[in-house]
């Protein structure tokens, strides 16, 4: 089944998730640039048994943050790979199409928002 995206919605969502890749990957850029401080930071205060359960918080915080982010921009990175190879917009469990107004608010969605609600409810 063929996308019923026009070239225009296409070109948009293209935009919007090229400038997306661009953001994700700035923002993974300096949050790993500050794990490196707090693991000197760490380091440093190993001595100092009062501080410690502190910077172990704040290093998790920082960890659980580059794996969302990091997970955000394969997600990015697949949907425009879909969008070359031709079956973007198109929902991965029943091969219907996404809505565009879904695309525009999540342009990397693997799949329509019936299906995305199923899957979620089944999942809980
Ligand atoms: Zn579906």
């Amino acid at each position: 089944m063929a996308t019923p995206l026009t070239a225009g919605q296409r070109a948009q969502l293209e935009a919007e998730l090229t400038r997306r890749q661009g953001e994700l990957a700035r923002r993974l850029a300096d949050h790993r640039g500050g794990l490196t401080r707090a693991e000197r930071a760490h380091e440093l205060l190993e001595q100092e048994a009062d501080n410690a359960p502190e910077r172990e918080n704040e290093l998790g915080l920082d960890g659980a943050i580059i794996e969302i982010e990091a997970r955000e921009l394969a997600a990015v990175r697949q949907a425009l790979a879909r969008l070359q190879g031709g079956d973007y917009g198109i929902c991965a469990e029943c091969d219907g199409a996404i809505p565009f107004g879904r695309l525009q608010v999540e342009p990397w969605a693997l799949r329509c928002v019936k299906c995305e609600g199923a899957r979620e409810a089944a999942g809980r």
